[in-house]
């Protein structure tokens, strides 16, 4: 118990702010043991405060507008604790598979097919032919065999530790030619150097940023060359006066010691919306012994690291002993299997966002419209872009439209407020103005979208 200094007001103590039916949703969000260090922290908070110090009311007055403020403080704290917390949120940015917003939304049907497999237990190293301990990894490798042409194939827990695992296994000790077009940094703190320096491999840098040749790569190599890594340029493109060589040259002019490796990175597989970007299976085709990519980018799925290639080298890596380390769980599993299934099926639910969107604009547009009209002068419907983001197809921009809030808020303002939503919706600023990009809305959320922003455009003005 603690009084102000005159020693009139009592704070309530903690157990029984605990108690109080407004906190009970808080402590279902949060938990009781982080709702009571919130209560601690306002308490405390109101103790420090001059006002409590020198308060002059009397103490009837006082008491209740101390409530009041320890209320309001606790209110405050949990809801920045929940706003923390991985909550769902709409993105109206037209980055379909944006980095900050979870990349690829897995979907519903197959979240849905694959709950009893990871609510219960499940066959994930057991074989149901013999009861003998079998693998973990299920159909992925047959089901990512058809879809890419690849021999055989693996999944890591994403794409960064598929490179590393590659250069590990395949290159420690010995040289790696990458060309000084691809020595490239991929999202926050990924740098292609350093990931081989610390798989142990060494850099070997032939050509310059803009121009290498195959005759750069093939004469780098030495007897020390493990593998030749080709990166493809996410984030980012290089335009102007540019070439790399063709991959079936270099493939055929490679001595044998010699691996050929690719880092796809987004996944594009079957997919025939982006011609500007080469899918798995033309790498393979071309002469690459091994090809990695993101699940989680084009692809569609979990996130997910998937090497595919060669036999003989997908099994090398994954006797490594860091595949204890790297190995996904079974959710990721399933999801996977499932996606592939669907994929193979050519099922709507298997293909990504990033397809979807690319591929339907038509289908962008008449959310855009049903929206628009179900909103009327709140909002305009203008012309806008898409892209598909997560470090892939940097230079490839696809048809989409977008709501423009018609509003006398200042820009910055609006889009706090949405992303202050029960459901926080994420747009963007163009021409100082909000726009609700509508390609990666999916359509199970244009309802929630609508009411939400309906509440919001009836609101009474904020004095
Ligand atoms: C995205 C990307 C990566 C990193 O993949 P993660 O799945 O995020 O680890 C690596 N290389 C390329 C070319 C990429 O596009």
């Amino acid at each position: 118990m603690s009084a102000n200094p005159k020693g009139i007001v009592r704070l309530p103590q903690v157990e029984q702010l605990l108690q109080e039916p407004v906190l009970a949703s808080y402590i279902r969000q949060l938990s009781r043991p982080l709702v009571t260090d919130v209560i601690r922290e306002a308490l405390s908070a109101i103790r420090r405060s001059e006002a409590f110090r020198a308060s002059n009311l009397p103490p009837e007055e006082q008491k209740a507008e101390i409530h009041r403020t320890i209320y309001r403080n606790i209110q405050t704290r949990c809801q920045a604790l929940i706003q923390q917390r991985h909550n769902k949120v709409i993105n109206a940015t037209g980055t379909v598979v944006h980095t900050n917003l979870g990349r690829s939304p897995i979907d519903p049907a197959i979240w849905e097919a694959v709950s009893d497999v990871n609510t219960g237990q499940c066959n994930l190293e057991i074989k149901l032919s013999d009861g003998k301990r079998g693998q973990r990894k299920g159909l992925v490798d047959r089901l990512l065999g058809r879809l890419t042409g690849a021999e055989d194939a693996m999944v890591v827990n994403n794409n960064a530790s598929s490179i590393y695992l590659m250069l590990n296994e395949l290159a420690k000790g010995k040289e790696v030619i990458v060309s000084r077009g691809e020595q490239i940094q991929i999202g926050g703190g990924f740098r292609i150097p350093d990931i081989l320096a610390l798989s142990g491999a060494k850099l070997v840098e032939v050509g310059t940023t803009n121009i290498t040749t195959a005759d750069d790569y093939i004469e780098a190599v030495t007897e020390n060359t493990a593998m030749v890594l080709m990166v493809h340029c996410s984030n980012f493109a290089i335009r102007g006066f540019t070439q790399s060589p063709d991959i079936r040259d270099v493939a055929r002019r490679l001595p044998d010691h010699v691996v050929l490796a690719v880092d796809q990175g987004s996944g594009l597989t079957t997919e025939r919306f982006a011609a500007e970007e080469t899918p798995v299976a033309s790498y393979l085709k071309s002469g690459a012994d091994i090809v990695c990519f993101s699940g989680d980018k084009i692809l569609g799925g979990p996130q997910a690291g998937i090497v595919c290639g060669k036999r003989q080298l997908v099994k090398k890596l994954e006797k490594n002993p860091l595949m204890r380390a790297f190995r996904p769980s079974r959710i990721v599993y399933s999801l996977l299997e499932e996606l592939l299934v669907r994929k193979l099926n050519k099922e709507p639910e298997g293909q990504g966002i990033a397809e979807q969107s690319a591929a339907h604009p038509e289908a962008i547009r008449s959310r855009a419209e049903c929206l628009a009209s179900a909103l009327g002068d709140c909002v305009r419907l203008v012309g806008a872009e898409m892209v598909v983001g997560g470090g892939t197809l940097p230079d490839e921009f696809f048809p989409s439209w977008a709501l423009e809030i018609v509003t006398d808020k200042p820009a910055e303002k609006v889009l706090a407020d949405l992303r202050g939503m029960p459901l926080p919706i994420i747009g963007i600023i163009r021409n100082n103005t909000v726009q609700l990009n509508m390609a990666a809305i999916l359509p199970h959320d244009m309802n929630r979208l609508e009411l939400q922003l309906k509440d919001y455009f009836t609101r009474e003005p904020e004095s």
